[in-house]
């Protein structure tokens, strides 16, 4: 199929199928949690640990079944101005127990920049995925910076930058493969998910490792989003 279907042909057809088969998982998904409700009451406590092992195993099905859904979709942007402060915030803040528990410090150098066009939802999860990243990388101790700056008059930049296991050049050129994980618990869609979104905005991201040192990733992201581009199909496409 390689030689007769190109690249974006290929990933077109992936993403249908993607949609067809989260959306037969989702029904059968939404009954069992459903049924999980209705048996609750009549649990002895001693049972309650394998039904919370039930919702948390089901809540995961659910997370990638979604992500594949939004992978797939051609959908309108819903753009709205936001401040990437705040934006940074909120996620440092939801994700700080996490770091608390390895006794990593989150660092934030923030410059002042204007709030930015994009899909609010969206562009948090890029940083949430970026920020998980960072901590899961790194051993106990150790700093994660993050930082917003201007890049230039039309762009803003945030860099993630961690001091953990870092990634071999090997690694570096999968990163974006979907599925592909070096993690006992991860899903290998996460930097999928934040590359297609940040693309969709018409950013780039970049991603500088040394193994044994840690990452740095650039997310460079435009102000505003283009009028033209707006209707000549980009923000329609994924
Ligand atoms: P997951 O986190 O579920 O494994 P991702 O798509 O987020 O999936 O990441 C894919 C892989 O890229 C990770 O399993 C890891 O090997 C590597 N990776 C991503 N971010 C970092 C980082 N900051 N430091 C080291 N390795 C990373
Ligand atoms: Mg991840």
């Amino acid at each position: 199929t390689k030689d007769l279907l190109g690249r974006s042909e290929m990933l077109s057809m992936i993403g249908q199928l993607a949609a067809g088969v989260a959306h037969e998982i989702r029904n059968p998904l939404t009954s069992l949690k459903g049924f999980i409700r209705l048996i609750e009451p009549a649990l002895q406590p001693r049972e309650f640990r394998y039904l919370d092992i039930m919702k948390g195993e089901l809540d995961r099905i659910e997370l990638i079944v979604n992500e594949m859904l939004v992978l797939s979709k051609p959908q309108i942007m819903e753009l709205a101005l936001y401040p990437m402060d705040e934006l940074l915030d909120y996620i440092i803040e939801l994700l700080n127990t996490q770091a608390v528990m390895k006794s990593i410090e989150i660092e934030r150098i923030f410059e002042p920049v204007p709030p930015i066009e994009c899909e609010q939802r969206r562009i948090k999860q890029v940083f949430v995925n970026l920020l998980k990243n960072a901590i899961e990388s790194m051993e106990p101790n150790g700093i994660i910076k993050v930082s917003i700056e201007r890049a230039d008059e039309d762009h803003i930049r945030v860099v993630v930058s961690d001091q953990g296991k870092g990634m071999s050049q090997e690694q570096l050129a999968r990163l974006t493969e979907p599925f592909y994980t070096t993690k006992e618990k991860g899903n290998g869609l996460g930097l999928m998910m934040t590359a297609s979104i940040v693309e969709r905005h018409g950013g780039t991201i970049v991603f500088d490792s040394v193994v044994g040192e840690g990452t740095a990733v650039t997310v460079t992201l435009p102000i505003e989003q283009k009028k033209q581009e707006l209707l000549s199909g980009r923000l329609l496409a994924h």
